[in-house]
């Protein structure tokens, strides 16, 4: 039988977490690793792997409890931005196998991590062939 990940244990009571919100289908709780303060983690109760892998429905109620969450921490945290981020598979740093959406509150510049988006080998990509194949399957 498949080990159960730590966000279905969190769910399940069997590790504590400092609990942000409930309802039937969602948790939200602090990340342990608190990269800035106030960062959040919120997920689906029902076991998911990964946001390309989560019913409509539900990625919808996880997303509006990260919005909210996102809006305390500009109105009350004093937060001047919030990166609100998802990781999808071990390539893209998922290091939790439970679709969870981070919610982190920026303060300052340079505090916590930075997103570096260099840009790529663009001249060597055939746009037109890869923007046709992506499209053709959202059809
Ligand atoms: P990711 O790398 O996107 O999969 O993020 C997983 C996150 O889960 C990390 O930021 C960890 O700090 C966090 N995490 C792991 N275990 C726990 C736990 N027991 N309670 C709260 N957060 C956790």
């Amino acid at each position: 039988m498949k080990e159960m990940d730590v966000f279905c244990k969190i769910v399940n009571g069997e590790i504590p977490c400092y609990k942000l919100f409930e309802d039937n289908d969602v948790l939200a709780f602090l990340d342990i690793s608190q990269v800035t303060k106030g960062h959040a983690l919120v997920i689906p109760k029902v076991h998911y792997d990964n946001f390309l892998s989560v019913p409509h429905d539900i990625m919808h109620k996880v997303m509006d409890v990260a919005q909210r969450i996102g809006q305390v921490d500009i109105k009350i945290l004093g937060a001047k931005g919030v990166n609100i981020l998802t990781n999808c598979y071990e390539a893209a740093g998922q290091s939790v196998n439970h679709f969870h959406v981070h919610v982190i509150p920026r303060y300052a510049e340079g505090e916590g991590f930075a997103i570096e988006m260099k840009a790529g080998d663009a001249e060597n990509i055939n746009l037109p062939a890869i923007a046709s194949t992506i499209k053709s399957e959202l059809k």
